[in-house]
């Protein structure tokens, strides 16, 4: 008998993405139906608010390779990538956004790379279309500090487009953290690991879910769960500031500058520098605090099209 091509998963995350998903789902089952390996989509609807579950459910009518993973609220993207990372089956699974940011062609190059022996091959941004410049320039400072400040080597300007061997799918799979900073992780996991430069494309259709506030939970994960950095540097800075006490002291015995605007500052600065630091800590204490609560990752309402036409007789 013929081998069976390989399999690859598409794992997409799905939050609000009726106004697109359609047109997604169309163009990735063109990309898929042209290839030589076999394909299966498997979309995890994050908890949306719109119809993008019931558009899913209803492409399943005509492609067989669409499965649904649906969660019982928004649990946010990143955990939306660790359940459709479980539930791949394929000897490589790829994840991208579901808005076609992410272009599928793109998909050739990685399993080309993959057929060379690498085990992970990252999405590159060589260019960003049709993100505001803000967004720009704090991803590019967040990469570069990210990049310095942790012991592991997280590439810089890579999102979660990436192509991800089984072998690594197992490892990550072993991984049971709250608040996962998935692109991190792979990173850690190690094994071999290379790039391809891509040029990121502007949203078809809807709005990024990605407001400033969930962009700076996502640093602040990826720092937490991967650098120290924060808390030595509380260390440095209380240290210097009691050098400097001290300096301040004798140099105030020799004149007499004394001045309350100063002394103000003073109290203000050092203040303020305590209670950042405070919140700092607070913050690798809220994530042992999650960890130690056991509560599970994400809430799986439902889950379609995971058997295979010939399994029906399951119960
Ligand atoms: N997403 C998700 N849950 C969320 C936010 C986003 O599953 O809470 C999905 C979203 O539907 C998209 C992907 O994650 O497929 C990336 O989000 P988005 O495109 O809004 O981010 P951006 O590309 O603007 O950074
Ligand atoms: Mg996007």
């Amino acid at each position: 008998m013929a081998k069976q091509p390989e399999l690859i998963s598409i794992v997409l995350p799905v939050f609000n993405e009726a106004a697109g998903i359609e047109n997604t789902i169309d163009t990735l089952e063109n990309f898929t139906n042209n290839q030589p390996q076999r394909f299966e989509l498997i979309f995890v609807d994050d908890g949306s608010s719109d119809n993008s579950a019931e558009l899913i459910t209803q492409s399943q009518e005509y492609h067989q390779n669409i499965k649904l993973v649906q969660f019982s609220r928004n649990f946010g993207h990143q955990l939306a990538i660790t359940a459709g990372i479980r539930y791949a089956s394929g000897e490589a699974v790829v994840v991208m956004d579901a808005d076609l940011q992410d272009p599928p062609a793109v998909i050739v190059d990685m399993i080309a790379k993959w057929h060379e022996g690498f085990d992970v091959v990252y999405g590159k941004r060589v260019s960003r279309d049709g993100e505001s410049w803000f967004k720009k320039v704090t991803a590019a400072i967040f990469y570069r500090s990210l990049k310095k400040i942790t012991s592991i080597q997280i590439p810089v300007d890579t999102g979660d487009f990436r192509l991800m061997d089984r072998q690594v799918v197992r490892e990550l799979n072993k991984m049971d953290e709250p608040d996962p900073f998935v692109r991190g992780m792979v990173s850690w996991v190690g094994f071999k690991q290379t790039a391809v430069d891509y040029e990121r494309q502007e949203r078809i259709a809807g709005y990024s879910k990605y407001p400033l506030k969930k962009m700076m939970r996502l640093a602040m994960d990826g720092i937490t769960s991967f650098s120290a950095f924060p808390l030595q540097l509380a260390n440095w800075t209380g240290g210097l500031a009691i050098v400097f006490s001290f300096g301040y002291l004798i140099f105030s015995l020799f004149t007499h500058l004394g001045s309350n605007q100063l002394m103000i500052f003073a109290l203000f600065l050092m203040t303020g520098i305590i209670l950042l630091f405070l919140g700092m800590i607070g913050a690798y204490l809220f994530r042992i605090f999650e960890a130690s609560r056991k509560r599970p990752l994400y809430i799986v309402a439902k889950t379609s099209g995971f058997q295979a036409a010939s399994s029906k007789v399951l119960p």
